[in-house]
């Protein structure tokens, strides 16, 4: 799904944030029929999206945490990945769903699947909410994407600004 204004402040609505995710949470129900997915979360970014993906999904699944930095308070990502928090639970046997807040370069995503194929998964795919696909460095795979937005700097709904605005219950551009 599109959500890319050609000009103007990016603005996702509490409604259409929620609706999409309902969207997504079907998606995933079929495909995952019959299995116990394993749903991952990205911290610090990602817990909103996390909290409401899972609610949104009626099945039996499991959750942790993983938590990487790389961009410090900058709005740039200096590249450099660093794992801040690993994941409690094995991954062994397990169908793992990686849940990230936006995929902007792809070097973090990248870094993830990798160290997490390293732990032999049963399977392993991607939800992101956001996509900015016109910033990619790497190609990465998202199979399950909320909103594809152009280059803007984005926060609220888990996004900071300097660690900020992470509770704004909707997702902005504007200053
Ligand atoms: P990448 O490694 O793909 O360049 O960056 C991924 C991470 O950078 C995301 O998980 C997110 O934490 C952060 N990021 C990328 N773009 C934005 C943005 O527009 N706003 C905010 N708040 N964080 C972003």
């Amino acid at each position: 799904m599109t959500f890319a204004p050609s000009n103007g402040p990016v603005q996702i609505s509490t409604e259409e944030l929620q609706s999409r995710i309902r969207d997504l949470g079907a998606q995933i129900a079929r495909d995952y029929e019959g299995k116990e997915p394993h749903l991952i979360c990205v911290l610090n970014g990602a817990f909103l999206f996390h909290s409401d993906l899972v609610r949104a999904l009626s099945m039996p699944l499991t959750v942790d945490f993983l938590a990487v930095s790389s961009y410090g308070n900058a709005k740039q990502s200096s590249g450099e990945v660093r794992l801040v928090k690993d994941l409690s639970l094995p991954l062994s046997n397990r169908h793992v769903i990686l849940v990230e807040d936006i995929v902007d370069t792809g070097i973090t995503m990248h870094y993830l699947l990798h160290y997490l194929e390293g732990r032999g998964p049963a399977s392993l795919k991607v939800a992101a909410l956001l996509s900015k696909p016109s910033r990619r460095k790497v190609e990465v795979p998202v199979d399950y994407l909320g909103f594809t937005i152009p280059d803007a700097f984005v926060y609220g709904y888990g996004l900071d600004r300097a660690q900020f605005d992470r509770n704004l219950p909707f997702i902005t551009s504007q200053e």
